[in-house]
């Protein structure tokens, strides 16, 4: 039951009026009050000058390891925090939204994703077990538990108190030792400074680092028992108003930290004034994001959101053994290609290891797009001529050569078309396309267009430079290439002369499961095999791979220089990421998952008439929708409306094709079958609505 005067405070708060207006006397008092108090805990641990211990959602104390959730790790980090300091004592700041709040026992259940109470409501004062607890002013004992089942503080008692005009208030002190409130009973007298308890230890308080939790009430709500000690985000108006700052007691200015101030509308203000409008930002409210975890991001309150489409942080976000990799580097040195050093042999040797004869030859870059800038230009140094061929849909770039030969911008809003150079292909989509299956006749039909893109080129006189194209189509709408078309491409172009270059920047590294490149699930091998976002789980490192023969031609007196490309850091990185890969075995991960997810999204055509088709391979998916399987007219609008409303269920999917009809699955590969039935369970949630009934 909700109590009525929490229901007041809410009803309040939604009209935009103070939620508890006698928390405000209560504060006014206290703070005329505040030279009279005790000191609650030992005066000499306060008067040194204790650290802040920073435990808000992107504090940098954490990494993505299993910290978060270790309460033993978290005590040693809080301690020695406190050490670096010299200090006895360590505070955990009031109105703090915490990442450490976003385990099951703090997960509220709502109608759409579940909501963490992460804001704590208390001040913390971590320090030895053991320590005397004081009562700050005189008061009687109002209630106490020394059980340990009340996650949120452990072992409590609650002193009740007045201010001089009769105005009730209550102080709590959680995690104390059970057996030092023995003898305790309800209504007893406690003077100002009496000892009341001692701080427990961490088996006491449920693994908790030992401290006080101390938190002023001025409303108990009829629940003294279970009083939280901390709140949901979406109410911390009404709760940081029923719980005054408890920094008034200690005379402590823990400000309150600034995570309210800079919201995501004041941050889309500044974007727009300051950055270029053509920066896009996702979903219709965005989201500011400030913790990346495995396979989850967090907002700036902790909220999780299960990322579904972050290819570029493959295994996972903030791996702590490329974090580490890379740090260590960091602090060493970092600096160009000129100097010989053991990175980059390394690395080179362990990448090319990964690719099949005759690919034994690297350059490192900074970004998909220079990587491909640089395959054009091998290209047509070791060929000779300019032309190019590239499918339709695709993008391979944002540099102007690589958006000339990206249907997916020059065809689109803004562009102005292919230049006479390019030559477009049909994408070999076997949905949507002119040629129906993934089947061999339909791979060889598409591959038919290319050898007619040639002979085009041919009537002028001149000869392919390459043929481009990405072994799983992702701007086209997450297709898989038809069997075959790739062979049949390839002879065809190498028949004319031309260099294949098969973009891996989206798939490559395991994601499609069955093979660690792409490309090998066509039974090519490609004369370049472009590489970018996953090879540095973030980091910016990117490759060009190709064969000696082309690399040679390539060394035609003019240097390559890359100032950052292949740097000691990236390298480190890169390492790292092949590293977690094998070790953890996702590529295998990708395969079974992959399939489960597959199997699961496939119901989803019984389901809702929108579902045209489902597709892909590994952990590289698209769900497309239509609003009549005859025409198979692009159902955009809900596409759209999906992914916003995913992100409601806290799930983050995107949208893409041509047509915007295809919804994107491409999650760092240690997604789980877990994380893949929740995903579906959610789809299947949004495809019943309502709306989306035709
Ligand atoms: N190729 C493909 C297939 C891509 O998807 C992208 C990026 N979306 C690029 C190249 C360009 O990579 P970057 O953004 O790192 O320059």
């Amino acid at each position: 039951p909700i109590s009525p005067d929490f229901a007041e405070a809410c009803f309040r708060d939604a009209c935009g009026v103070d939620p508890v207006p006698r928390s405000r006397a209560v504060i006014a008092w206290l703070k005329e009050n505040q030279a009279s108090f005790a000191p609650v805990v030992d005066a000499a641990l306060l008067a040194g000058d204790p650290p802040v211990i920073d435990l808000s959602v992107d504090t940098p104390l954490l990494g993505a390891g299993p910290e978060k959730d270790d309460a033993a790790a978290m005590t040693r980090m809080i301690f020695r925090e406190m050490e670096d300091a010299g200090s006895r004592l360590g505070i955990g700041r009031y109105n703090e939204a915490r990442v450490i709040y976003t385990a099951d026992a703090f997960k509220v259940a709502t109608d759409m994703a579940p909501e963490y109470r992460t804001v704590h409501l208390g001040l913390d004062l971590f320090t030895r077990p053991g320590e005397p607890v004081y009562a700050f002013m005189g008061g009687r004992v109002h209630s106490f538990r020394n059980n340990t089942a009340c996650q949120d503080y452990g072992p409590t008692i609650i002193l009740s108190h007045e201010t001089d005009s009769g105005i009730p208030f209550y102080s709590l002190y959680g995690h104390l030792a059970a057996t030092s409130l023995d003898g305790l009973k309800p209504g007893m007298p406690i003077r100002a400074g009496q000892t009341i308890g001692t701080i427990g230890t961490a088996t006491e308080n449920g693994g908790w680092a030992p401290h006080l939790h101390l938190q002023l009430i001025t409303d108990l709500l009829e629940q003294d028992g279970d009083f939280p000690g901390v709140a949901r985000p979406s109410q911390r108006r009404v709760w940081t108003a029923l719980c005054p700052d408890p920094g008034v007691v200690l005379g402590l200015d823990t400000a309150p930290p600034d995570v309210e101030v800079r919201k995501a509308d004041e941050l889309m203000a500044i974007r727009r004034r300051h950055l270029g409008k053509s920066l896009s930002v996702s979903y219709d409210t965005p989201l500011k994001i400030v913790r990346g975890m495995g396979g989850f991001l967090y907002t700036e309150t902790g909220q999780p959101y299960l990322d579904g489409v972050n290819n570029v942080c493959h295994v996972g976000h903030c791996h702590p053994t490329v974090v580490a990799a890379g740090g260590r580097q960091m602090a060493v040195l970092n600096t160009n290609t000129r100097y010989l050093h053991d990175n980059i042999v390394d690395y080179a040797r362990r990448l090319l290891a990964t690719f099949p004869d005759p690919l034994s030859v690297c350059f490192f870059v900074c970004s998909g797009s220079e990587a491909n800038e640089l395959a054009l230009r091998m290209a047509r140094t070791h060929t000779g001529q300019c032309d190019i061929i590239t499918v339709d849909g695709a993008y391979h770039g944002n540099t102007q050569g690589l958006v000339d030969i990206s249907p997916y911008k020059h065809d689109g809003p803004g562009g102005t078309g292919a230049p006479d150079w390019v030559q477009t292909v049909v994408m070999p989509c076997g949905y949507r396309g002119p040629h129906k299956g993934t089947g061999t006749p339909s791979g060889i039909a598409y591959a038919g267009y290319v050898k007619r893109a040639i002979e085009r080129i041919e009537i002028g006189g001149r000869k392919p430079a390459a043929f481009i194209c990405e072994s799983m189509l992702g701007c086209g709408g997450q297709v898989l290439l038809p069997d075959g078309y790739l062979r049949t491409a390839f002879g065809h172009v190498r028949a004319a002369g031309g260099v294949c270059i098969a973009d891996e920047v989206q798939v490559g590294f395991g994601r499609a499961g069955t093979h660690f490149w792409a490309f090998e699930t066509q039974g090519v091998v490609p004369d370049i095999v472009t590489l970018g976002k996953p090879m540095g789980n973030g980091h910016p490192v990117a490759a060009v791979v190709t064969t000696p023969e082309i690399a040679n031609a390539f060394n035609n007196g003019m240097e390559y220089f890359n100032t950052y490309g292949g740097n000691p850091v990236s390298c480190a990185v890169g390492l790292a990421v092949l590293d977690v890969i094998q070790s953890e075995g996702l590529q295998e991960n990708a395969r079974q998952v992959g399939a489960h997810l597959l199997e699961r999204l496939s119901t989803l055509k019984d389901k809702s008439r929108l579902v045209g088709d489902v597709r892909g391979l590994g952990l590289y998916l698209g769900v497309e929708l239509v609003t009549d399987h005859d025409t198979l007219a692009p159902a955009a609008d809900e596409a759209a409306y999906i992914c916003n409303r995913m992100k409601e269920y806290g799930f983050l999917i995107s949208t893409d094709g041509p047509l915007h009809n295809v919804l994107k699955l491409k999650p760092p590969i240690i997604f789980s079958k877990a994380n893949a039935d929740a995903l579906v369970d959610a789809l299947e949630k949004v495809f019943a609505e309502d709306c989306l009934q035709g």
